[in-house]
């Protein structure tokens, strides 16, 4: 798997999905530029959330708020005091760790160790094995068992407890060492902020500090009483946002699955207290069934319900998508209930109840938010559309089976020869089309290594025009997944293509 995962990578980098930054300068730690083909993936990517949200929802408006703000929000926010990761240096190699994960990897060691034993017994016992009463009985699983969940529990009373002190020790008790130094020579813990700091204007007094936002939801929480009052709307009613957001992320690893500028869309959705727990239900519902509409199969996704809250959640979840190295959030949904808006109205000493013309009534509204990343939705949609097939003749093709709509490219239109009017027909076809949907032009080398291109960036269509269009005015249409050929009228490519492609 992990194999799949590094030809992803290069394969992201070879057809313009994704590059490193500042790549000629050997790049810069967990950021990442989206190239000629990933740049337009992601839009569409966008493009199908935005629509499901804004326009399929009568009571769902969009906003795009800017990236600084008051620095007072963050402060409001909790996320000043509170957006910490507990970090931990070991002295040999100098090298940084986030304490929970090397904790959570801990965890994880004695989960393999576990499956380890029931895999080995599963091969021994054969159709007999029974794993439920191999697992309750085995004197070795239940070992691990308990020491796993004795970790597990000191591990989430340390969290919960904000104990840096008991971290720390939980690392020496486990005998945890430096995966790079291979010591135990542990710092204390810290916390560090995850945000962004840079500086505003200048004054006599000096320039205000201010943050890069860490997330778009406060952009919409400090507007939510000018949408609300001038596109009149009535709650239950939602307010989404398509921005970046940065955080300095420690554990940047795994390739745009964790950034330090990011992409996020989220929505907010304000509704009458004491109802947010329905609504918190009706939104995961929905929102697995946007993911799953996607046609991944619906073995990709599960959700993770936090038995942790966050301070400001009544109720949490998120929506998990198999990626090569297992199992990951892609989706937050969380009930926030009224903290935020009651934060701001502490903090900005405004009063921004909603005054609710059915009960004759203000309150502050309890908030229910889905927030995605746009970038681990691309990292998702790219490893389930990686496929490395052999075909009949022997040959092999690496083919992205992204859905239609998603695909950078929709047509390839490919003259056979460079000669005899062909490339001019192609030409004609590209510009009548275009309008329509992203064609691509394409006439170097055989048809074979062109097909082969369009399957490597997910092209659902690609059309040869060869001597016999010049006469009938029909082409050679062929599909991607299946690789079969159509002979179909030039005139209703844009029937049979358009249809398949809308978002
Ligand atoms: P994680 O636990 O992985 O750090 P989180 O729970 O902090 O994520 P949220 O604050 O709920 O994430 O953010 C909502 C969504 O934003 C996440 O589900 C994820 O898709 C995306 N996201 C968060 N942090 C990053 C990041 N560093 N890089 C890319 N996407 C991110």
């Amino acid at each position: 798997q992990e194999d799949v995962f590094k030809k992803l990578v290069s394969h992201c980098k070879e057809y313009g999905f994704v590059f490193p930054s500042s790549d000629i300068y050997d790049g810069l730690g967990a950021v990442y530029d989206y190239g000629q083909m990933g740049v337009e993936l992601k839009n569409n990517i966008k493009q199908y959330w935005w629509q499901s949200m804004v326009l399929l929802h009568e009571n769902i408006v969009g906003i795009d708020s800017a990236i600084f703000m008051h620095p007072t929000i963050w402060k409001a926010s909790g996320h000043v005091d509170a957006f910490n990761d507990p970090l931990i240096d070991n002295r040999d190699s100098k090298k940084r760790y986030r304490a929970d994960v090397l904790i959570e990897d801990q965890i994880a060691k004695y989960d393999e160790k576990i499956n380890k034993e029931v895999a080995k017994a599963a091969k021994r016992f054969g159709e007999a094995f029974d794993e439920q009463q191999f697992r309750t009985t085995n004197p070795r699983v239940l070992e691990h068992q308990a020491k796993r969940d004795a970790l597990h529990e000191r591990f989430a009373a340390a969290m919960n407890a904000n104990d840096l002190n008991e971290l720390r020790q939980i690392i020496i008790d486990e005998e945890i060492v430096c995966p790079i130094s291979g010591t135990k020579n542990w710092t204390e813990v810290r916390q560090f902020n995850l945000m962004f700091t840079t500086e505003m204007g200048s004054t006599a007094d000096g320039a205000m500090k201010v943050y890069l936002r860490p997330e778009t939801a406060q952009g919409i929480f400090v507007n939510y009483l000018n949408v609300q009052k001038t596109g009149r709307m009535k709650i239950p009613f939602g307010i989404a946002q398509i921005g970046k957001a940065f955080r300095n992320e420690i554990v940047a690893r795994q390739f745009i699955f964790r950034m330090r500028e990011f992409e996020q869309m989220e929505m907010q959705f304000f509704v009458k207290p004491g109802t947010e727990l329905e609504w918190f239900k009706t939104w995961k519902e929905t929102r697995l069934k946007w993911h799953k509409a996607l046609g991944f199969g619906d073995d990709h996704y599960r959700f993770h319900d936090h038995e942790k809250l966050a301070h400001y959640a009544n109720a949490a979840t998120d929506i998990e998508f198999l990626m090569p190295f297992g199992f990951k959030e892609v989706e937050g949904i969380h009930s926030r209930t009224n903290f935020d808006l009651s934060q701001h109205e502490k903090f900005s000493g405004k009063s921004i109840k909603y005054f609710d013309p059915e009960i004759n009534e203000s309150y502050t509204p309890y908030v229910i938010e889905t927030s995605i990343g746009v970038d681990r939705m691309f990292l998702s949609v790219m490893s389930a559309a990686y496929t490395e097939e052999t075909l009949e003749n022997g040959e092999s093709r690496v083919v992205l089976k992204l859905p239609a709509a998603l695909a950078p490219v929709k047509l390839a239109v490919m003259p056979l020869v460079k000669k005899d009017g062909l490339p001019e027909k192609a030409r004609e076809i590209i510009n009548d089309l275009k309008f329509h949907f992203n064609c691509q032009y394409d006439e170097k080398d055989s048809i074979g290594k062109r097909y082969r291109r369009q399957d490597a960036i997910g092209t659902p269509y690609c059309i040869t025009i060869d001597h016999q269009t010049l006469e009938d005015n029909c082409v050679t249409l062929r599909n991607r997944d299946t690789m079969q050929q159509e002979r179909v009228a030039i005139a209703d490519l844009n029937n049979i293509i358009a249809d398949k492609v809308s978002i």
